[in-house]
């Protein structure tokens, strides 16, 4: 009988079927990575996988889904499945409701989501992780919102092509950089990627707040905190990836980084996306047309 079955079955379905099975582990596999590299929080995923338990989050099996987040090993996934009672082989679209009001009780005292904090100035900083596109969203800002005032870091890297002094980057050497620090004229400054310094020129910007604009810094995440620690009223939004892959994806596709810095870079953008806890808001940078549309509203006086 079972001979008869699988003969009528066609070859090309079942070949089909087993493709549709690789993609969902890969898809699987690859939000777990979005897990362990903090580019989707863990309420997300349980938020999707609860919506829509046939989805990618829907089809993740618990232990794997625990496993897949920062610092919880083997010991502690054990502990918490037995704490929620929840069995190794359910898959977070089928918990029960008790079980999954556990599951996220536990997540949000483990993880917890940060708050946007209220009174903000017109200082907005925008950082996020290597290659997610931080500066062409910035870029797209500058060319649609001459209201919005885009600082021009001083750096002493050498120019990529096509960058012009003055308008990406104020192009300086290590005596200038070392002169401007001496003179007050940073508002932060930073060794980025543990190669070139990056600093944020303070006078443009005091100008252009007097002005009443809003001011938007492109800067790292140590140039954040430093802005945070000189003025605790400035917003800070981090800019997300659409996933882990993508963004190593992005940062391969661009083509101006060696294997090394690559590396490099990569290392520094998990340490990055670890921090964004730190910030007000998070913004995906799925487009870039309507990530820079939400940084441009989260300036609008409603929002702050
Ligand atoms: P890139 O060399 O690719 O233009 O920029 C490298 C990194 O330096 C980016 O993450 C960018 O956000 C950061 N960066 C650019 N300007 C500044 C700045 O003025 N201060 C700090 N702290 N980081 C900056």
């Amino acid at each position: 009988m079972s001979e008869v079955v699988r003969r009528e079955v066609p070859e090309v379905d079942r070949a089909a079927a087993a493709r549709r099975a690789v993609e969902r582990r890969r898809a699987r596999a690859s939000l777990k990575r979005d897990l362990a590299m903090r580019v989707v929080s863990p309420q997300d995923v349980v938020a999707r996988a609860f919506e829509d338990p046939d989805s990618t989050a829907g089809t993740l099996r618990v232990p794997d889904f625990l496993t897949a987040l920062p610092a919880i090993g083997a010991g502690k996934r054990d502990r918490v499945m037995t704490e929620l009672q929840i069995s190794p082989v359910k898959r977070l679209g089928g918990l029960g409701v008790r079980q999954r009001r556990a599951l996220q009780d536990w997540l949000d005292a483990r993880f917890p989501v940060p708050r946007p904090r209220a009174n903000r100035s017109r200082l907005l900083v925008l950082a996020g992780p290597t290659a997610v596109g931080k500066g062409t969203v910035a870029a797209h800002i500058r060319d649609h919102h001459p209201e919005i005032h885009l600082s021009v870091s001083a750096t002493t890297r050498a120019p990529r092509p096509g960058e012009q002094d003055g308008v990406h980057y104020y192009f300086v050497d290590d005596a200038e950089f070392d002169r401007m620090i001496a003179e007050g004229e940073l508002l932060e400054h930073a060794t980025v990627h543990n190669r070139f310094r990056y600093g944020t020129p303070r006078a443009p910007i005091e100008r252009a707040l007097a002005e009443g604009k809003t001011v938007l810094l492109e800067i790292d995440l140590q140039g954040a905190r430093q802005v945070r620690a000189a003025d605790p009223s400035a917003t800070l939004v981090f800019l997300l990836p659409p996933s882990w892959d993508e963004l190593v994806h992005r940062l391969i596709g661009r083509g101006t980084e060696d294997e090394a810095e690559r590396t490099r870079r990569l290392r520094t953008a998990k340490v990055e996306l670890a921090a964004q806890g730190e910030f007000d808001h998070r913004v995906v940078n799925e487009d870039v047309a309507s990530a820079a549309r939400e940084v441009v509203e989260l300036t609008s006086d409603s929002a702050r």
